[in-house]
């Protein structure tokens, strides 16, 4: 059923400052709202728990997206937008620019943020695992102060994360010292446009004479958190890319993930395509040495 507005408080402070304040002063009763694209569909289905809400959209200390020599410093109300129109995301982290392209639609895209995607802890969102494979850090931000923390660590569970009641994530730093890596990535959905995943994959890989010196895999709705394939990586780590490799990659990327049955696809499907996918990550990682 949907919600009666009338029900719902929305304050717009204007800074961070004045929202981690408001945070302080009330831990617990506020609910941040960027972009709303995650927020308003709850809203729209009745089941907003939350009753006050406070926004940070276009919030100018969020919004920025800074390049220094070793790092890049993301803000968190960053859209997907501002992700895809970014130089520097594009030419070195097009594994996060891919996945700003095929998240929603174009609408989505101009609201829908980095942070939210994030802190909605879905599964299946799809610019979780780049973040995992570039070793994202992110900055998180309260009344008592910054702390930094790796996002590898963030989500805990099922929708949950590490974040506490006055805290907002500030931004989301990505180092600049994976260069020189072939990127693959791939969303399986049911269409291309407005699809959530049945199972997206980032990965990065470095061959060096003839031989796989680095490897990073990391994939979305094959566990209750985005996962990276750490066991499917040692299992490739210093060896040459053949079929036989491909073949023993591609089971123990199904012996590592956890996927489950649900509206959108099946565990045994998804089973089958993480394989695949890993199989196919490795297949362009022989091409483009081939290539070099
Ligand atoms: C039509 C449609 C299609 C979609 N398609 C995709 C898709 O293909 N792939 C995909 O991954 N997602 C998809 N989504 C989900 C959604 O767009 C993303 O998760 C988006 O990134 C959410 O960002 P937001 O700013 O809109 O978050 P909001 O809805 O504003 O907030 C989401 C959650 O994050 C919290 N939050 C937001 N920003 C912060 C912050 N800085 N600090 C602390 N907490 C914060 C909010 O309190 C809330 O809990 C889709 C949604 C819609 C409606």
């Amino acid at each position: 059923m949907r919600s009666d507005p009338a029900g719902y408080e929305l304050v717009a402070p204007g800074s961070l400052h004045a929202v981690v304040s408001l945070l302080a002063a009330e831990p617990g009763a506020w609910m941040p709202i960027a972009g709303g694209t995650d927020v308003m569909v709850q809203y729209a289905a009745g089941t907003l728990s939350a009753r006050k809400l406070v926004s940070l959209w276009n919030l100018p200390e969020l919004r920025r997206i800074q390049a220094s020599a070793d790092e890049i410093r993301i803000g968190a109300g960053s859209t997907y937008t501002d992700l895809r129109q970014h130089n520097v995301l594009q030419r070195e982290f097009p594994l996060l620019t891919s996945a700003a392209r095929w998240t929603g639609g174009i609408a989505n895209q101009n609201r829908g943020t980095l942070g939210g995607n994030i802190v909605n802890a879905s599964p299946a969102a799809d610019s979780l695992p780049a973040l995992l494979v570039y070793d994202a850090e992110l900055i998180l931000v309260s009344a008592r102060g910054e702390r930094r923390v790796r996002y590898v660590d963030f989500h805990t569970g099922y929708k949950k994360t590490q974040l506490a009641s006055d805290e907002l994530i500030q931004a989301i730093c990505l180092s600049r010292r994976l260069v020189g890596y072939l990127s693959y990535s791939r969303k399986v959905g049911a269409r291309n446009a407005q699809a959530i995943s049945k199972v997206c994959i980032a990965a990065l890989g470095r061959v060096v004479r003839g031989v796989i010196e680095d490897v990073r895999i990391a994939m979305g709705s094959v566990a209750p958190v985005p996962l990276r394939l750490s066991q499917t990586e040692h299992v490739v780590k210093g060896q040459a890319v053949n079929p036989e490799l491909r073949l023993r990659a591609e089971r123990a990327a199904i012996a590592e993930i956890r996927p489950i049955d649900d509206i959108r696809s099946t565990a045994a499907y998804r089973a089958a395509v993480s394989g695949k996918l890993v199989a196919e990550f490795l297949e362009k990682l022989a091409a483009d040495q081939r290539r070099a």
